[in-house]
């Protein structure tokens, strides 16, 4: 990318969430993330952090203004800083050939897939009950959506097919701002938050039976949508559960510890077939469920601490930078992490890393998952001539080759933590006052 050419024409609105716009390239797979408000000067910048010529910046925001939806206006482009992040565009795999099927990339942001310890809690719904459908009711009540989601984290992070299937079939049914498929690196299937409208499910079977067409029924070319839909969501389970590499060796589940059901899912217990196995322990879904729950003392156990750090640097301000408040994000702060106590000896050490631990386990709460398929190529499949060999086939899932990336890993401020112990307050007690916690 050379940084004195750069042409806002080149460059096109890809999408945006509540801190960064995103604009793709027309040609190469690379996106630009931008802030949307003024860049805090940082120790750390990352990497891929590119410093682009205000000119350009600015006829970029003009330019794609008119493209933003409505409910995300509240807050503008940064056009002052001209700091993006150049990334690999994860919606356009580089493996895809042009001449081939697009991709199919489908997002999604999961959000925390345990509950929380009864240890810490001062309400007991929120050990039976996940944040995720708490929440929903708290967003419904303020108008945020028209409807309730009925996806429930536990479910997709269950490793137990059945239940994962569950959840995506309400990703799908309700996306709001979890769930996302883009094909060919455009995005063609959304929710509108605040809208009236569903997403248009029908639209989204017109794209994906082309797909599976090859899948079970190819004989008879009268694919109804609900095998379109199954299948589909067949191969995204299969994706989520596929290892990225190693043994794929599979962990004890969370049941035993009684914290991975969710009172308010309305997925039916009875109708497990198979006990869950648990997540492999090298499958994206085991190592953001992992990193998230870095988050053991809940934020009622850990405000406290966090109260500790805030007056400890306030007796010494120069305190901040050893103890890596705001950074950077490196090697010595991961082995802050790791190195953290077993139990609270009283240090400031114990309350910090405990503090960093929260955040980090906040950014893995808050990230999304890039799920990309694709499809394998005809030419393969016409190596095998046999018709008996082909007709096998006929029966088995459409071939996809899969990957899956982690996207929107930004650290958690030290001051957002005040705020999500407000936050849960509120949540909680909206539920338990509407309708939430009847039966
Ligand atoms: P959130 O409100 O979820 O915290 P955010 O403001 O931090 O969002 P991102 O989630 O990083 O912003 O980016 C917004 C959207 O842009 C994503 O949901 C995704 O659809 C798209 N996007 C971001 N990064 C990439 C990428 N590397 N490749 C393709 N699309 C991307
Ligand atoms: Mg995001
Ligand atoms: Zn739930
Ligand atoms: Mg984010």
């Amino acid at each position: 990318m050379e940084l004195d050419k750069m042409d806002e024409n080149d460059w096109k609105y890809h999408g945006e969430g509540n801190k960064s716009l995103v604009v793709s390239h027309v040609q190469h797979p690379r996106v630009l993330r931008l802030l949307k408000y003024p860049a805090e000067d940082s120790e750390n910048p990352p990497q891929e952090v590119v410093k682009l010529p205000l000119e350009f910046v600015r006829q970029l925001s003009i330019k794609v203004q008119h493209q933003r939806p409505a409910w995300r206006c509240d807050k503008v482009m940064d056009i002052y800083s001209g700091c993006a992040l150049c990334l690999p565009n994860l919606t356009s795999p580089a493996l895809h050939q042009p001449t081939h099927t697009p991709p199919l990339c489908i997002e999604i942001k999961p959000k925390c897939g345990f509950l929380p310890s009864p240890k810490h809690v001062s309400k007991d719904i929120k050990t039976k009950v996940c944040r995720y459908c708490m929440h929903q009711h708290y967003k419904v009540a303020n108008g945020k959506w028209k409807r309730r989601s009925f996806y429930c984290p536990l479910d997709l992070f269950s490793g137990n097919r059945q239940r994962m299937h569950f959840a995506i079939k309400h990703l799908i049914e309700e996306p709001q701002n979890n769930f996302k498929v883009f094909k060919g690196g455009q995005c063609i299937y959304s929710s509108k938050e605040g809208s009236d409208e569903s997403p248009d499910m029908n639209s989204l079977l017109h794209h994906l039976r082309p797909y599976f067409l090859h899948a079970n029924n190819r004989m008879n070319s009268h694919v109804t949508c609900k095998a379109v839909l199954n299948d589909f969501i067949q191969v995204l389970v299969n994706a989520l559960l596929s290892s990225g590499g190693g043994d794929g060796g599979v962990v004890a589940d969370r049941q035993a510890e009684g914290r991975s059901f969710c009172e308010a899912s309305i997925f039916n217990k009875e109708r497990i077939r198979h006990g869950s196995r648990g997540l492999p322990n090298d499958s994206v879904l085991f190592r953001i469920l992992q990193t998230q729950m870095l988050d053991t003392l809940d934020i009622e156990g850990l405000y406290p601490l966090y109260r500790q750090v805030e007056q400890h640097l306030q007796d010494f301000p120069k305190e901040r930078t050893r103890l890596q408040i705001e950074g950077p994000y490196n090697e010595a702060f991961l082995e802050k992490l790791q190195k953290c106590p077993a139990e609270d000896d009283g240090s400031v050490e114990y309350a910090v890393a405990k503090v960093h631990q929260y955040r980090v386990a906040m950014t893995a709460k808050d990230c999304s998952i890039m799920v990309a398929l694709v499809p394998s190529s005809e030419e393969e499949e016409d190596n095998e001539s046999l018709s008996s060999q082909r007709q096998l086939r006929d029966f088995r899932p459409p071939a996809f080759s899969y990957s899956a990336s982690i996207l929107d890993l930004d650290p958690k401020p030290f001051d957002s933590i005040p705020r999500q112990l407000r936050l849960d307050q509120k949540i909680v007690t909206c539920y338990l006052r509407t309708g939430g916690a009847l039966p």
